[in-house]
């Protein structure tokens, strides 16, 4: 497939159609529309839209079509198992793919034995079966999680967020007893340390706060259940923690008996170049949540937790088709596809191509403020000022449409939705990485000499 291809400037008319139908059918809840981009198929990392334009895809539906798209290993198990059985509800009766991958996640996971799995549709339950656990377990009720933390929808969930508070309004009450602590993002954090030249120092000044603040006078200390974080905040606008932060963190968790729940739901399933982002920083949650990319984006999550904080009341966390037979079988199939494929080797040589090529961006355009990533989760990060570092949201808008006229799905995000987000298949080749870059490049230098019109949305 040649890519990208633009037939027809995007969006055709074919794509116009369904904007209309998708404004008039589908709830504005439903998503903000970053992109008009109306896929009819797609192929390895590429989508080609109902005109025909062919894009390079460095969205994979936010990070969850690790295999990237139409792979013959996924198309195969998918179309197998639906001829012989789509269905079989766990909350009645067994179902030999969701064992089959519930062993495999609980022997690959980092962590004790005796791990157990509870499973959901979306991150968003995901999380919400976490809380549950955590709180079962503990038998205590408050919980720890991080200002531009995305958790996800439902209310246990997005009660957990801590990201736009616009998603918000109007929808409270929302779940209570939690609580929310600055993320030590090494670029902007409100102490003002410079992260990346003295991580030590910003992880002290995070754990201080956490532990002198929070524990010491906010909430009753011997009544938290869970910290939760992700190991690299993702919609937060890929902001990388210190290296020693999450072993700090779990000093933290064991000297007060909380549980560390570790939000994999962007960062897991290879995408940050190991199976599991928390990886990275040598230590062993308590209890960690996939999503998006476990099936290949196909509706599948999963929280993995050792069994005595896994087994709650029977019933408790059942939904009717989770992990049904399909899904279950695709999640295989994503499995031994990376296996099979070295994709995680993939996501960390083009994740380090992309990042080398992103870093010299840095020194040529003083509107990139700060370039960030591990694997194939990298962010750019816009802004008005170095020295300020103040986030250019529209600036952000304009690249990305600008990228999207040329044939590139680039998507932005953040805290301040001012980055640039790259999030591609992991099935990522060379040549089209170094197309992608070479477009963005192009976009940045185009929305810089006020040559683009229209700009993206982006998150408010
Ligand atoms: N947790 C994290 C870290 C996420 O990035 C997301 C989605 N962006 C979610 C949870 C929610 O997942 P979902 O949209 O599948 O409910």
């Amino acid at each position: 497939m040649k890519a990208p291809y633009i037939k027809i400037t995007p969006p055709g008319p074919k794509a116009k159609n369904y904007l209309k139908l998708d404004q008039k059918y589908i709830s504005s809840g439903s998503g903000v529309k970053l992109l008009p981009i109306v896929p009819e198929y797609g192929e390895g990392s590429t989508i080609t839209d109902v005109d025909g334009n062919v894009f390079i895809d460095f969205l994979s539906g936010a990070g969850a079509a690790v295999t990237g798209y139409s792979h013959p290993i996924l198309v195969k198990a998918v179309q197998d198992q639906v001829s012989k059985i789509q269905h079989s509800m766990l909350g009645y009766t067994y179902n030999i793919q969701a064992i089959t991958l519930a062993q495999r996640l609980a022997e690959m996971s980092p962590g004790k034995q005796n791990k157990k799995i509870a499973f959901g549709l979306s991150g968003s339950d995901a999380v919400d079966i976490a809380l549950k656990m955590a709180r079962f377990s503990t038998k205590k009720s408050w919980v720890i999680t991080f200002i531009g933390a995305y958790h996800g929808q439902t209310y246990g969930s997005a009660s957990l967020s801590q990201f736009q508070g616009s998603l918000k309004k109007d929808m409270g009450p929302f779940v209570s007893n939690i609580v929310a602590v600055p993320y030590p993002d090494p670029y902007r954090n409100p102490w003002g340390i410079d992260g990346y030249k003295y991580p030590d120092k910003l992880t002290e000044a995070t754990i201080n706060y956490v532990e002198n603040y929070i524990l010491g006078h906010v909430v009753p200390r011997d009544d938290v259940a869970m910290i939760l974080a992700e190991p690299i905040q993702g919609d937060g606008g890929t902001l990388i923690p210190p290296s020693n932060f999450f072993k700090e963190l779990k000093k933290i968790c064991d000297k007060y008996g909380i549980l560390l729940a570790i939000d994999e739901v962007q960062t897991g399933i290879g995408r940050t170049g190991t199976w599991f982002g928390i990886e990275h920083f040598g230590v062993e949650p308590d209890i960690m949540i996939l999503g998006k990319g476990l099936a290949s984006g196909m509706g599948l999550s999963a929280v993995i937790a050792h069994k005595d904080i896994a087994d709650t009341t029977n019933g408790s966390l059942i939904f009717t088709p989770a992990a049904n037979p399909i899904v279950s079988s695709a999640a295989i199939a994503t499995l031994d596809i990376i296996e099979k494929e070295k994709l995680l080797a993939n996501s960390q040589e083009v994740g380090s191509l992309l990042l080398k090529r992103f870093m010299k961006l840095l020194d040529k355009y003083a509107i990139v403020g700060d370039v960030r990533g591990k694997g194939l989760m990298i962010a750019l990060d816009i802004v008005k000022d170095k020295k300020t570092k103040e986030p250019d949201r529209e600036m952000t808008g304009k690249i990305c449409w600008r990228a999207f006229e040329m044939g590139l799905i680039l998507p932005s995000i953040g805290f301040y939705g001012n980055c640039l987000r790259i999030v591609p298949p992991l099935v990522l080749t060379k040549d089209l990485a170094e197309i992608g870059a070479d477009i963005i490049e192009q976009a940045i230098k185009d929305a810089i000499s006020g040559k683009v019109k229209k700009a993206t949305s982006t998150w408010s």
